[in-house]
């Protein structure tokens, strides 16, 4: 028999929570209105109503409002309700405020972290807990299905001591509190979610040792520079006590995240751990300030993004959901999206989305949160162990880059009679060991091949439980013996220059490839390749390593030896040729290089830049595949042939000089 689908959705929406406001202290509060302004439930009522969710022509809150949802009476929640969270003091403070003449309340404003107070600041406060309270009641005790609660002020930053961020009391937290007191037999654990653009510090605060609330975010972090800039909400904050792995955040570390970046933190992180947590009750702390249009949240989350989401929360807990209005600051933005997660709540199918590709950083950002997350959460899988080296109790080990370069001097020992080139350094590492291979002869060569690339690709293939490499399904893609066989039919030198991509056994804070390749490129051109017999230099740059050439070739005179540079540097970033030699550097550098990059190199991306690559970037070309290794394959016979021409182009013009 139908049980859910016959029940109501529940709404709690009351006009005097509109009286909390800001009290015009300057002729910018009219033209510049405070972004928490009391227009913002009224408007999420309104376009309920436009839709015909709720039949309420006066929009002021009628008792009955349709055959869809089923109007909750807001009350002020009790003191006793509101000190289950919140401390006295921040209880008689908020009050206090109640009675305060205009003067202090100006400046309990001023003196607050972005909090504003009138007179009625407290009554709009109290409403608005008390709202999330009963909304949350009336789903508990089935007397609707699921529910919204259209509440202002927010709550999800108001810590158990203090208010702040445009919040007063911690609403979803007190409403949690109290459910999970009064109904201890049916409501044993609860999920909050809290998709507002930024971080609810006060609900990670309230339930920090609770392991009963399960608090999880997704916000703006920036490395703890977006609001409430600290360090609360960063991804290591995972609770305390008994509480330790019932806190997640999930943290962005840029804006511009859409609807693609949240999907895909909720099919890797959100879904998994609420299955797995098996929450009795959800509770959506509901800002919309990631949604399209909110400059103060600066996202791209759509109105069906909102629905995909709230569709997902839905099928936990057996549809017991209640979601509960935080922040969202663009009226428009708040409206459509509000009407899109209430749609869901109704019933209806989320719609649907264009864009699925979460973005690269959306992906790492993901990973280093189920590395953390997976100590707690079995269905986060791979697993912790193989996967945090770092804290593994392992004596014996190699990193694998050291052991795939001990591979490759072998190899081309062996298979090419290359020895090593010794280069003096200050301290040892095992990522030093045969950094540099040559032919045995190289000093007597006419024609020398300087190969400078990063450690050999693993095209690896990771074991789904255990996170560790299937050794048998992955394999070591390495280019160089391209150009090494190459060389040594024409009878050239070949010098093999390998770029570490850390340094084993050093606190190689300031270490890059980059500048690594930077100091070897110099050091071998002035020990070494300048003092050979070689007139013809050949630099071919492999991955990030590449930088090392341009750097040289822009810092000593190189020109008359170097006849070609070739570069398959994948997605890395370009690097600039510097004029410090003169000005015609930029000219010969142009001429004399190719630079293959990826197709979706960003410097193709007519958004970002809408002219090609400049001359000081080299001849920078679109490849069709994408890494460096792949492009060396697709474009081998087009660097050759421009080599051999130049190689020629200067032997005509010794012989005609
Ligand atoms: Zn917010």
């Amino acid at each position: 028999m139908l049980n859910y689908a016959l029940l109501k959705t529940g709404i709690c929406y009351d006009v005097r929570m509109r009286y909390h406001a800001k009290i015009v202290t300057s002729p910018s509060d009219y033209t510049d209105p405070h972004p928490e302004d009391p227009r913002r439930i009224f408007r999420i009522y309104k376009i309920l109503a436009e839709n015909g969710l709720i039949n309420d022509p006066s929009l002021c809150g009628a008792e009955n409002i349709g055959n869809l949802m089923q109007k909750v009476p807001v009350r002020e929640a009790t003191d006793e309700e509101i000190l289950e969270i919140h401390s006295k003091e921040h209880l008689d403070y908020i009050v206090s405020t109640s009675h305060m003449s205009r003067q202090d309340l100006v400046s309990a404003t001023t003196k607050s972290d972005s909090v504003y107070f009138n007179n009625e600041s407290y009554q709009s406060a109290r409403l608005s807990c008390g709202g999330a309270i009963e909304i949350c009641k009336a789903v508990v005790e089935n007397q609707v299905k699921n529910g919204l609660a259209v509440v202002r002020p927010p709550g999800h930053h108001a810590e158990p001591d203090v208010p702040g961020g445009f919040c007063l009391f911690s609403n979803v937290a007190v409403a949690a509190k109290n459910i999970l007191k009064n109904y201890p037999e049916k409501i044993k654990k609860i999920l909050i979610l809290d998709w507002d653009v930024h971080h609810g510090n006060g609900t990670q605060k309230s339930f920090w040792n609770d392991p009963n609330v399960l608090y999880i975010s997704l916000h703006r972090y920036e490395d703890g520079k977006f609001y409430p800039a600290t360090n609360f909400g960063g991804p290591d904050k995972v609770g305390d006590g008994a509480g330790e792995g019932f806190n997640v955040n999930i943290p962005w570390t840029k804006p511009g995240m859409g609807d693609s970046d949240y999907l895909y933190a909720f099919n890797q992180i959100v879904m998994p751990i609420g299955l797995e947590f098996n929450p009795d009750f959800v509770i959506i702390s509901s800002g919309f300030d990631a949604a399209e249009g909110d400059m103060l949240g600066g996202c791209l989350v759509s109105p069906d993004g909102y629905s995909q989401m709230t569709y997902m929360l839905k099928s936990l807990a057996a549809g017991n959901l209640a979601v509960v209005l935080e922040g969202g600051y663009n009226l428009d933005s708040i409206a459509k999206s509000a009407l899109a997660v209430t749609k869901i709540l109704l019933g209806d199918a989320p719609g649907r989305i264009s864009n699925t590709l979460p973005k690269s950083e959306t992906i790492k950002t993901v990973r280093d949160i189920i590395k953390i997350q997976s100590r707690y959460w079995k269905s986060l899988l791979p697993g912790y162990g193989s996967i945090n080296m770092g804290e593994n109790t392992l004596k014996n080990y190699d990193y694998l880059h050291d052991a795939l370069r001990g591979n490759q001097v072998r190899k081309y020992m062996s298979n090419y009679s290359l020895v090593n080139l010794p280069i003096i350094r200050e301290k040892g590492s095992p990522s030093y060991n045969d950094q540099i291979l040559c032919s045995a002869d190289i000093h007597k060569k006419g024609t020398v091949v300087v190969i400078v690339h990063d450690s050999p690709e693993v095209w690896g293939s990771i074991d789904p439980v255990l996170g560790t490499l299937d050794n048998s399904q992955s394999i070591v893609v390495d280019g160089s013996p391209r150009f090494i066989e190459w060389a040594q039919k024409n009878d050239y030198g070949v010098l093999d220059i390998n770029i570490p991509r850390s340094i084993t056994g050093h606190n190689s804070d300031n270490y890059s490839v980059a500048n690594g390749s930077q100091d070897t490129c110099l050091y071998v051109w002035d020990n070494y390749i300048q003092c050979f017999d070689a007139t013809k230099i050949i630099f071919v740059g492999i991955n990030e390593a590449y930088s090392g050439i341009v750097h040289l070739v822009g810092h000593r005179e190189t020109r008359e030896k170097v006849s070609a540079c070739i570069s398959f540097i994948g997605d890395c970033q370009l690097r600039s040729i510097v004029t410090i030699i003169d000005e015609y550097i930029t000219d010969w550098y142009y001429h004399s290089s190719l630079v293959f990059t990826s197709r979706y190199h960003p410097c193709w991306d007519k958004s970002l830049n809408p002219k090609r690559p400049r001359r000081k970037f080299g001849r920078v070309i679109m490849a069709d595949q994408c890494g460096s290794n792949r492009i060396l394959e697709e474009r081998f016979q087009e660097a050759v042939e421009f080599i051999e021409e130049a190689l020629e182009s200067e032997s005509e013009e010794s012989d005609s000089g």
